[in-house]
């Protein structure tokens, strides 16, 4: 059975693209250091899948116990997802981004070459298209003019993946550009649990249903959209994860060097529209504001998402009603949790 190793596998997007490699035939060894997920992710991941698997706790930037998996483990292909990402915690703590985030990729890369393996995805963001040209974004749009460290973390990492490969004809690398993921595991089991209070939208509103913040305040209503609010394209975490898998068949047959796609659903959705779905779902309204626009914030950004699904066969199926009642159900479990 192939073997691929999850670094950041206990994460948000990490923890549910193990289910789907799983329930995809792979076997799976996950690395993550606990700096941002908790070790009881891995037995609710296995309770879905009714699998166990090799973790190792380590820190990706750290050579000799990375290379540990690799000397235990013939390694057939690595998805990396170890890395910080909250944007405002970048602009606070750039050297802890630029340093996490880069010696992460680095060794990772090393470990490939010495033990011959060809294929990497690596997790990008949309946040490299900066606002260098308009919605929506396809693979060949402008990047850089990044407004954090942390989305520039992520185009210096594009641009050394690049490097990279020139410097090695064998090598496949596949990099996807995250829109916005949100949503849960319909099990309720697995789902995004931030430390401290979240910045993104759907964290956020989850946080106000359950009581612990007062109300939402949305950042602006007077920009040139549908109803005045932000739009972004929200990506169903699970349809993310099947993305990955098909990343991953792609690569079995693809030839070496780079490649980019989006992953999204093509279509946009404002922050209004976000709080209509959630009240529909929840039968209820719920507490918010009107405050003023967020610095850095894009009015509008979603994908074109043509060629991942003519390249990779990936469309997204998930409703903006699916994303707003799986987080709901997932809260619910997080509760209960805290609770216990
Ligand atoms: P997450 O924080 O939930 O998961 C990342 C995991 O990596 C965590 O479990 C953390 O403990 C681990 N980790 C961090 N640094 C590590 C290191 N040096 N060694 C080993 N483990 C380490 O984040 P996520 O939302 O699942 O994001 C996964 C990846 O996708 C990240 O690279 C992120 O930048 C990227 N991404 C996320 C989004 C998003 O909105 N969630 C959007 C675009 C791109
Ligand atoms: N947003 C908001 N209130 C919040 C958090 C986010 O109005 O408390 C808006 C934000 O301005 C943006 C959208 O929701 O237009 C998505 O924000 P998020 O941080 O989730 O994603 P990003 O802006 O990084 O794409």
């Amino acid at each position: 059975m192939t073997k691929v190793l999850v670094t950041g596998g206990l994460g948000y997007i990490g923890s549910h693209t193990v289910v789907e490699l799983s329930s995809a035939g792979y076997e799976v060894v996950i690395a993550d250091n606990l700096s941002n997920s908790k070790l009881s992710v891995l037995e609710r991941i296995s309770k879905i899948t009714n699998q166990t698997y090799e973790f190792y706790n380590v820190d990706c930037c750290d050579y000799s116990s990375t290379k540990e998996i690799f000397e235990k483990n013939k390694i057939d292909s690595i998805i990396h997802f170890a890395g910080l990402k909250s944007v405002s915690e970048s602009i606070q703590k750039p050297i802890d981004y630029y340093s996490n985030n880069i010696e992460s990729i680095i060794t990772i890369q090393r470990l490939i070459c010495e033990h011959n393996i060809s294929k990497l995805i690596f997790s990008s963001s949309a946040t490299v298209y900066g606002e260098l040209s308009d919605p929506p974004f396809t693979e060949d749009s402008p990047t850089g003019a990044c407004t954090n460290p942390y989305g520039w973390t992520k185009w210096m990492i594009e641009q050394m993946l690049r490097d990279f490969s020139n410097a090695n004809n064998d090598k496949k690398v596949v990099i996807l550009r995250y829109f916005n993921p949100v949503g849960a595991h319909d099990s309720g089991l697995i789902g995004e649990d931030p430390n401290g209070i979240p910045n993104n939208l759907f964290p956020y509103i989850t946080g106000v249903l359950s009581g612990k913040y007062e109300k939402l305040t949305i950042y602006g209503d007077d920009y040139d959209t549908i109803d005045g609010t932000c739009i972004r394209d929200y990506i169903h975490v699970c349809d993310l994860a099947q993305g990955h898998v098909k990343a991953l068949q792609y690569m079995q047959n693809s030839r070496a060097g780079v490649d980019v796609f989006n992953l999204g659903t093509g279509r946009g959705t404002s922050v209004k529209q976000v709080v209509d779905a959630f009240e529909k779902s929840l039968g209820h309204s719920f507490n918010y504001e009107i405050g003023p626009r967020r610095e850095g914030d894009l009015p509008v950004a979603y994908a074109n998402t043509l060629k991942a699904k003519e390249i990779l066969q990936f469309c997204a199926k998930r409703s903006i009603d699916d994303m707003c009642t799986s987080s709901i159900k997932w809260q619910t479990e997080i509760n209960e949790i805290t609770h216990d």
